[in-house]
């Protein structure tokens, strides 16, 4: 998909005008087909890591590979036999020299590296398959791949390549001579020379670019091509000797893994971010495409996208700090519970992590967490905003879980259920620290606190719970005479319920409401249509569906009994029946509830200042 409006695409659009009339620079004319490009036509790409392609220019334009495939190849190499059978053929070494010296090294007899022509040829030579015809159907399945669509090669490109490749031919049979080719060099050279004449366009590259930034995952097809470590190396080479001998300049100016062909290609890859397309077939004297070197320097510039730009970031990994007294759980508590609570939330502190999770952000966040910890607080370490944890941030993780839950302090790690980029971080704490009574993973941040506040209370006296709350000592029937609660509990219906049982439906009329007399219900929400989240809980002493004394509508949620439950019943339309022979039962009812509504409200303000 193509945004028609946007500022990168305006950004591109102004580039390109103004590097048009830049006509620097040669077609190669050394593979002689190649001379017959059309010097002026030019086309600028970007496609993001989620798949977003931004264009200008000639960006429908075919043109040949060339020495854009030698990364891909590479890959490929790496991928199906592994680092170290490939690189007994080919080294990581940049020459210094143009692509195609003629040149190995001295100790090893390897080429150099994989981006200069001898050593793509030995890399070419690794492609699996028993005929010429399947290896070559191997290939193209492979660039397919990462380009997101099937590609055919350009025959007049690959004839012409073919009728004048000596260059080439004299490389592949000096490494016959030195043992780096096991196959026969013209069939290799016949495959290397299909493998550089692959029919691409500007958006093809960019994509194929953007497979590498997104580590080694096509953005646009979703299919995963080439393992990260892999990607990694790749890039590497491309950084060191992707540009020839210009490869240092390159890095000073750009300073991103590129790679370029003497079609007039030149590819870039921003890790994490985005790739870079350029064609201009025009080139400079060491076979670089002037307009496709000017554009990536710009671009690189004007987007701060060179590697060392220091972009980076460990100090917002904590995303804010609270304790329980600041934000308590959604839980409807009554008054005493809630004065306890208030003098113990601080033994509770809640440390929001977001952000990406590698060495420099996972060493921050660790420390501060050891610093509470080491004050004998509970900590909620909630990932809900993180967005992955690298492998050396899973194993700082787990090894300081340990370390403190050795102490007096509970740690409790939530919000990591149900999240792809943080499954690795799941499994390593479950594996490893799941057993320890001090560490523990709860599904939500709300639960985990309200898990903390029952420990509190249970702390203090728990049998209060374990009795059928009578009506004199129920919040919400505060100031009524021994008469009126005696008609009161004349009008009450108790029921009972099993956990799990529903109480209220979302969308029932809302006729009666109800005060929990023993136990503990939760009330949920239908997001999205089918989803259901736990928005809150109600608790011995507190009433649910009060709503039905004030406006009578439908219900706004789904009530559910947590654990087997009692609970008073009281029908509103009796209620006001009542107010002849008890005039004060109603307002008196009414004006507790304005008193705990507003209560709730206050509390809920506090909770949106301290979470500022
Ligand atoms: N096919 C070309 C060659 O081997 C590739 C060279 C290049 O793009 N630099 O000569």
């Amino acid at each position: 998909m193509t945004l028609a409006v946007s500022p990168i695409s305006d950004y591109l659009k102004s580039l390109h005008a103004s590097l048009q009339s830049n006509d620097d620079g040669e077609v190669a004319t050394y593979i002689p087909e190649l001379g017959l490009a059309d010097p002026g036509s030019f086309g600028i790409c970007i496609a993001t890591v989620d798949g977003q392609v931004y264009t200008a220019g000639d960006v429908d334009r075919r043109f040949t590979i060339q020495s854009m495939s030698k990364p891909f190849i590479y890959g490929y190499a790496l991928h199906t036999h592994g680092m170290e059978t490939v690189l007994k053929r080919v080294g990581v070494e940049p020459t210094g020299e143009s692509f195609n010296s003629i040149v190995l090294d001295q100790v090893s007899n390897r080429p150099y590296n994989p981006m200069v022509n001898a050593g793509a040829i030995a890399v070419t030579s690794l492609v699996e398959g028993e005929t010429a015809d399947r290896r070559y159907d191997e290939m193209m399945r492979y660039f397919g791949l990462f380009a997101g669509r099937d590609l055919d090669i350009d025959e007049s490109v690959f004839r012409s390549e073919h009728a004048t490749g000596h260059r080439n031919r004299a490389i592949a049979y000096m490494m016959l001579n030195t043992g780096m080719l096991d196959r026969d060099p013209e069939d290799v050279l016949e495959l290397y020379f299909k493998q550089c004449s692959i029919s691409v366009d500007c958006r093809d590259m960019a994509v194929m670019a953007a497979t590498l930034a997104a580590q080694g995952t096509n953005p646009v097809t979703g299919e995963t091509v080439l393992e990260p470590d892999h990607v990694r190396d790749v890039l590497t080479v491309m950084s060191t000797c992707g540009m020839y001998d210009y490869a240092g300049q390159w890095a000073f100016d750009v300073g991103v893994p590129a790679k370029s062909g003497v079609s007039g290609g030149v590819i870039a890859v921003i890790p994490g971010q985005l790739g870079i397309a350029v064609y201009s077939p025009p080139l400079d004297r060491v076979g670089n495409s002037v307009r496709g070197v000017e554009a990536c320097k710009k671009i690189s510039h004007d987007f701060s996208l060179h590697v060392f730009d220091g972009r980076t970031d460990v100090h917002s990994v904590i995303r804010r700090e609270y304790t329980a007294a600041d934000v308590p759980s959604k839980r409807v508590r009554s008054m005493w519970e809630r004065d306890m609570l208030a003098d113990h939330g601080k033994r509770l502190s809640v440390m929001e992590i977001q952000g990406a999770l590698f060495f420099g952000s996972a060493e921050k966040f660790l420390r501060r967490l050891t610093e509470i910890a080491r004050e004998g607080r509970t900590v909620i370490v909630d990932f809900k905003r993180a967005a992955y944890a690298d492998r050396t941030a899973i194993e700082l993780i787990c090894q300081t879980a340990l370390v403190l839950s050795s102490g007096d302090c509970t740690i409790v790690f939530t919000e990591l259920s149900g999240k792809e980029e943080l499954q690795g971080l799941k499994s390593a704490l479950e594996e490893r620290v799941g057993s320890s009574p001090r560490v523990r993973l709860v599904s939500d941040t709300d639960l985990a606190i309200e898990l903390f506040e029952d420990e509190i209370l249970a702390e203090t006296d728990f049998s209060l719970y374990d009795r059928i709350l009578p009506l004199a000592e129920i919040d919400i029937f505060d100031g009524l005479s021994k008469d009126d609660l005696q008609r009161l509990s004349g009008v009450a219906t108790t029921f009972q319920y099993a956990a799990g049982d529903k109480i209220i439906s979302e969308g029932d009329d809302a006729r009666v409401f109800f005060v929990v007399a023993r136990g503990s219900v939760s009330v949920s929400v239908t997001v999205d249509g089918s989803r259901t989240r736990r928005i809150g809980s109600v608790g011995q002493g507190a009433p649910f569906g009060e709503m039905a004394l004030l406006d009578g509508g439908k219900r706004s949620a789904d009530v559910i009994a947590d654990v087997p439950v009692i609970c008073y019943l009281f029908s509103v339309e009796r209620l006001r029946e009542m107010s002849d022979e008890a005039p004060a039962i109603l307002p008196t009812i009414l004006g507790n509830l304005v008193r705990i509504l507003s209560d709730r409200l206050r509390l809920a303000n506090d909770e949106i200042r301290a979470l500022q």
